[in-house]
């Protein structure tokens, strides 16, 4: 498998302690198709004022995402199904293209009142993002395509990519047809 990460956030969690090896630059989820923007947030974003456009939202500390590689060999399509069976754990493709692999997991320093319980010193993803380019407040959708089970996937792929989901559902046939051949047949 060649996932290779992006470690990044739809705003801006990722856990560096937990960040695998394959892990790349930081990046934001947003509709933009412009590199996320480096302003620090406002005074606004961290006292949530009523009339600011994070007030009583969370979204942005309650997942981390990954960037993997578009999915293009049989293998790589079986991973897409792997992943997405798990329980908060989402695929999505951004408008630039890039696969992204999401773990829905809320920070552990996000306070019931919606606040960052380590503002002055949350990570620099968390201090780089800015909200204006938070999908939210856009028309577009976050994602081109967004994928929460399997079955989903599959739907996605055998329209989207007809020949090579016959491939790969000819890939899964022979795997199965091997796997049931008694000579092949694993004793414990
Ligand atoms: S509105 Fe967007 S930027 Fe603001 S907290 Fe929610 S997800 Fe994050
Ligand atoms: S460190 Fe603070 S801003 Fe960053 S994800 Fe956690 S609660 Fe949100």
């Amino acid at each position: 498998m060649s996932l290779q990460g992006k470690a990044m956030s739809r705003k801006r969690a990722n856990t560096p302690g937990n960040t695998p090896p394959i892990a790349k630059a930081p990046s934001t989820k947003s509709s933009s198709t412009k590199a996320p923007s480096t302003k620090p947030p406002g005074k606004t974003h961290l006292k949530k004022e009523g009339a600011h456009p994070c007030h009583e939202c969370t979204a942005c500390c309650n997942y981390i995402a990954l960037e993997i590689d578009e999915p293009t060999t049989n293998r790589e399509y079986d991973y897409i199904r792997w992943y997405l069976f798990r329980p908060n754990v989402k695929v999505y493709v951004d408008w630039d293209g890039d696969w992204h692999l999401q773990v829905d997991s809320d920070c552990q320093h996000l306070l019931p009142n919606g606040l960052c319980g380590v503002y002055e010193t949350r990570p620099n993803i968390c201090r780089d993002f800015d909200w204006r380019d938070c999908e939210k407040h856009n028309d577009d959708p976050a994602e081109k395509w967004l994928f929460t089970t399997s079955e989903e996937f599959l739907s996605w792929f055998a329209k989207q990519r007809p020949k090579a989901f016959q491939r790969y559902e000819a890939f899964c046939e022979n795997l199965r047809q091997e796997a049931a051949e008694p000579e092949l047949l694993r004793v414990i």
